[in-house]
């Protein structure tokens, strides 16, 4: 196993950032802040590896966040990207290319119209939208830990990058007034809350499966309840699925649990690492945005023929036989982890939603962001860091999911089952 040699580029690269970029990153969680070090530049990626600007390689368990189910690089991806750009990269006219991403969604998911939008944050943002012009309700529902994009009004006691840096909610900005956080996995507190403000609430947007608090899993029959109680107060369900949209199903969450919900979000997989999402839901919805309907939403990029492209070409390969790849090999590296960090004996939780999963450095199980926020993130920082130089890129943050995907091989589960014990030893 060949440790990791010099970063010097990386460096380097990090100071010219730092001089023209804030912090260095066009994303807060890529600096390491939390785990402190340089970050990494990547220049290339095949498969599950890619490459630093030192020629140092890595096995990639953060796969950019989620999209990459398939790998780095995927031939099948690349062509097909390949054939959409020398058409042409953008035309600002409907395209044949969105309308098949968009079959392939409504066939996948069973939602009946679906809108095209560049990131998960657009497609939160106005699914938040849709919810109050149809209720006529302002006031929203959302998790403690959950995040869903850096929207002004879901932009309270977020997870991911804000849990991550202990970021308070953050300056500049505004509507978070009319967001009522309950905490994650507990019905009974949003019962109360429909209860202490009869007929103003216009939904409920929760993670189909939390992912961004670390991974924790809806408790059983949750997202259900919320479906219940949504129905019964006359408010819309939104069930984010950006992160978890065909990658833990052929259908994402809904698919692999059952659950239902009026309005679903999604992003990551279904660009196939170009920036495409999008949200979707019963036609009557739906078709009230413009230009069917009133409620106003846009975009220059839109559908874009390239994003439509790579995100066609992936979930083509996002079959049966794909997700039971990742199950498997998700099941073996948590029990690597999990022997390796008893062995050491490091307090540890393995936390597991579908093939998403990531270790909670604390004796308790946890089922909320307050369960997550005990771990002990120094820990985490250790094993990290220790992996990192085996050559192993995990999360650089606590606060993440670890992402498989199917290009993982044995030579790179047996790379990680070897790292593991040293790693949990420096957490030790
Ligand atoms: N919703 C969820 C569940 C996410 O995990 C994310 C991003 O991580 C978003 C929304 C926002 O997506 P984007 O970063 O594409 O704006």
């Amino acid at each position: 196993m060949a440790d990791i040699q010099s970063t010097e580029k990386s460096r380097e690269l990090f100071d010219r950032a730092a001089r023209v970029v804030p912090g260095g990153v066009n994303s807060p969680v890529r600096a390491f802040r939390s785990v402190g070090g340089d970050p990494r530049f990547m220049v290339s990626g095949e498969g599950c590896r890619m490459t630093d600007a030192d020629g140092n390689t890595y096995v990639d368990l953060v796969s950019s966040w989620g999209p990459l189910i398939l790998g780095h690089a995927h031939p099948h991806v690349i062509d097909a990207v390949t054939a959409a750009a020398v058409k042409g990269t953008s035309f600002g006219t409907p395209t044949p290319g969105e309308v098949d991403l968009a079959e392939e969604l409504v066939a996948r998911t069973g939602v009946e119209r679906v809108r095209m939008v560049n990131s998960g944050t657009e497609a939160t943002m106005t699914a938040l939208r849709l919810a109050r012009a149809a209720t006529g309700r302002t006031k929203i529902i959302k998790f403690a830990g959950c995040y869903h994009g850096h929207v002004d009004p879901l932009l309270a006691a977020a997870g991911s990058g804000v849990a991550t840096l202990a970021l308070p909610d953050s300056p500049g900005v505004v509507g978070t007034d009319e967001t009522i956080v309950a905490p994650y996995n507990d019905i009974d507190s949003v019962a109360k809350i429909f209860a202490e403000h009869d007929g103003q609430i216009a939904c409920v947007i929760t993670e189909a499966a939390a992912g961004n608090m670390g991974v924790v899993a809806p408790r059983d029959g949750f997202n259900r309840k919320l479906a219940e109680l949504c129905r019964a107060n006359g408010a819309l369900l939104i069930l984010d699925e950006v992160m978890t949209g065909f990658r833990v199903s052929k259908n994402g969450w809904a698919g692999f649990s059952g659950d239902t919900a009026d309005l679903f979000t999604y992003g990551k997989v279904m660009g196939g690492g170009l920036p495409a999402a999008a949200f979707g839901g019963r036609a009557e919805l739906m078709d009230m945005l413009a230009p069917s309907g009133p409620v106003y939403q846009a975009g220059t990029l839109s559908g874009n023929p390239l994003a439509c492209a790579a995100g066609l070409a992936t979930l083509q390969l996002c079959d049966d036989d794909l997700y039971a790849k990742l199950d498997a090999v998700s099941q073996t590296l948590g029990e690597a982890a999990v022997a390796a960090l008893t062995e050491a004996g490091v307090p540890h939780r393995l936390s597991r939603a579908g093939n998403m999963f990531s270790v909670f450095f604390t004796a308790d199980d946890v089922s909320d962001f307050a369960g997550a926020q005990a771990q002990n993130v120094a820990a985490y920082r250790a094993f990290f860091h220790e992996m990192l130089a085996k050559g192993v890129y995990l999360p650089p943050s606590a606060y993440e999911a670890w992402f498989v995907s199917g290009a993982l091989d044995d030579e790179a589960v047996a790379q990680i089952a070897d790292a593991l014990p040293y790693a949990a030893r420096a957490a030790a």
